[in-house]
């Protein structure tokens, strides 16, 4: 079983393509309202969790409600792909701007794995070319995470190491 540590009080930036399980293990490893997804968002402001039209609005509506978190001093964990480096670096700003460490934990479950669950889901529609493109996408950023102001970077490789891994907050 791997840990993975992280103070107590930071912003836990979840990495990876859709269907790498970053809802699940959000689900399993935080409690239930420490996340913020940016599907949920999307669902609060227009009525449907995929509408990609809703992307600003739902974004605006995760930065107000981490934020509000953060100023709580309350542990936040966001809940969507971030795989591009615009996307984490808003995070890295929005966790300084409130005096948090941003920590990365990228969920790198395999393409395969990504895209054959995908196509097993009802709620999503992208096609296999777009998830393999993010895959793309994503193993050329996580050698630069920690260059983007990440404080702490956690990898977790392939399925088993998702499910296996603990969460331990210090101090
Ligand atoms: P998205 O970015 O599209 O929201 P996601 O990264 O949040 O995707 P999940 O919704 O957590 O991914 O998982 C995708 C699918 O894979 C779901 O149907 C989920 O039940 C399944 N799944 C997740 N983790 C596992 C696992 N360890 N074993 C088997 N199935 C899993
Ligand atoms: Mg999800």
């Amino acid at each position: 079983m791997s840990e993975i540590h992280i103070p107590e009080l930071s912003l836990v930036v979840l990495i990876g393509i859709s269907g790498s399980g970053k809802s699940t293990f959000a689900e399993r490893a935080f409690g239930p309202f420490e996340a913020v997804s940016s599907d949920h968002c999307r669902g609060l402001v227009s009525g449907d969790t995929t509408d990609q039209a809703a992307t600003a609005d739902a974004f605006d509506l995760l930065y107000y409600l981490v934020g509000k978190r953060l100023d709580r001093g309350l542990l936040t964990v966001v809940d969507a792909t971030n795989v591009t480096r615009q996307a984490r670096a808003g995070l890295v700003r929005l966790a300084r701007d409130h005096d948090v460490l941003p920590a990365a934990i990228v969920l790198d479950v395999g393409t395969e794995v990504a895209v054959a669950r995908n196509a097993a889901r009802r709620d999503r529609s992208f096609g296999a070319g777009v998830v393999r493109r993010k895959a793309a996408d994503l193993r050329q950023s996580i050698r630069r995470l920690k260059k983007e102001g990440f404080r702490s970077v956690h990898v977790l490789h392939g399925v088993e190491e998702i499910q296996d891994a603990t969460i331990v907050r210090d101090r």
